[in-house]
């Protein structure tokens, strides 16, 4: 069950203008929303004092939504107060991470979730950012994008298509022709190679490492952080990487740098490792975590690097849950 938000202002207090705006909100809430009618299970509204002509729960009702709960209320009076404003909360029946709706004048009571903003993750391998950034675009209901998934994709091209990595011109040619897409199903990130889903093949230890190669090809940064600013651009997202903070989104207004010891990153991969059956011992994942660490530090192009502007946090000693509650402080300090 999801709390879905939303507010609209109507242009005057009459049953035509209340009816035309609650029908307005509540499409766009279930259209924004892939939402059902019937997956809705209440609407409660709240109105300022200024509507004294219509019940926005009776405008809805009229409007079709009526399989679920109404209720409406009257909002005490405040000083400043925006004037005609509906403001609703709808509870549906949903997995993903809800997107609330504001318009018309009501757009600007809630710059936090209205304005897109992107958050910058930026770390060495097993620093725990995926795990974090999973979550706390949960909380803040905005998206998570795992950039790392994109360059494991074209590592897994290399493989799936047999073709020699360290040959600058054929990776080129691969980059040329290749259907990557990246695409969110309840609030899950899927990558989609040559129209596959290949989010669990791009997890091996072989692709981890060869992605680490051939996100050193500058062509190949150019196009995926292309890519990365055009979904930033359009929506409100947690990004994890390398180079967020300091090449994707230089002017990114929260930067965060995950760091964690080697021993404790490697010993978090291999526990996950042995979970999914993979035998690698602890010391060829501690081996493999200071050759990516040496790599991404050491190439020539956006190497891994804290902003200086990043907030650092050292995850070696701190659960997950602490690490989302300090990222979710800071932002809230400065939206
Ligand atoms: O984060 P993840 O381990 O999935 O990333 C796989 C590899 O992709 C990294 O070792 C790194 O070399 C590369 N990468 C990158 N820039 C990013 C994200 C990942 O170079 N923004």
């Amino acid at each position: 069950m999801k709390a879905i938000r939303g507010a609209t202002t109507v242009s005057e207090d009459s049953p035509l203008s209340i009816r035309e705006s609650v029908r307005e909100l509540l499409l766009s809430v279930i259209d924004a929303n892939r939402l059902q009618i019937s997956d809705i299970v209440c609407i409660m509204f709240s109105s300022t004092a200024d509507i004294k002509s219509y019940y926005p729960a009776k405008a809805a009702r009229e409007a079709g939504f009526s399989s679920c709960a109404l209720y409406s209320s009257l909002e005490p009076e405040i000083d400043g107060a925006l004037e005609r404003c509906i403001r609703i909360m709808v509870l549906a029946d949903t997995d993903s991470a809800p997107e609330h709706i504001y318009l018309n004048g009501a757009k600007g009571l809630r710059k936090d979730i209205t304005a897109v903003y992107n958050v910058a993750v930026d770390g060495p391998a097993g620093s725990g950012k995926s795990t974090v950034c999973r979550l706390v675009a949960e909380k803040l209901g905005i998206l998570y994008l795992d950039t790392g998934a994109m360059y494991r994709a074209i590592a897994l091209k290399c493989v799936k298509d047999k073709k020699d990595y360290g040959d600058k011109d054929v990776v080129k040619h691969l980059l040329n022709n290749i259907d990557l897409k990246v695409e969110y199903r309840n609030g899950r990130q899927i990558t989609l190679l040559d129209g596959e889903d290949v989010s669990d093949l791009i997890r091996t230890p072989q692709v981890s490492m060869l992605a680490s190669y051939v996100s050193a090809y500058s062509f190949v940064r150019a196009k995926m952080v292309s890519l990365q600013r055009e979904i930033a651009k359009k929506t409100s997202c947690i990004l994890d990487g390398r180079d967020i903070g300091t090449n994707v989104l230089p002017n990114c207004k929260f930067k965060f740098y995950l760091n964690a010891s080697p021993q404790i990153r490697a010993k978090r991969r291999y526990e996950e490792g042995k979970a999914q059956g993979n035998a690698q011992t602890f010391n060829q994942v501690l081996n493999d975590i200071l050759e990516r660490d040496f790599q991404d530090k050491n190439r020539a192009v956006a190497p891994l690097k804290k902003a200086d502007d990043a907030v650092e946090i050292d995850t070696s000693n701190l659960t997950v849950s602490e690490v989302v509650a300090e990222i979710i402080s800071k932002i809230q300090e400065k939206i």
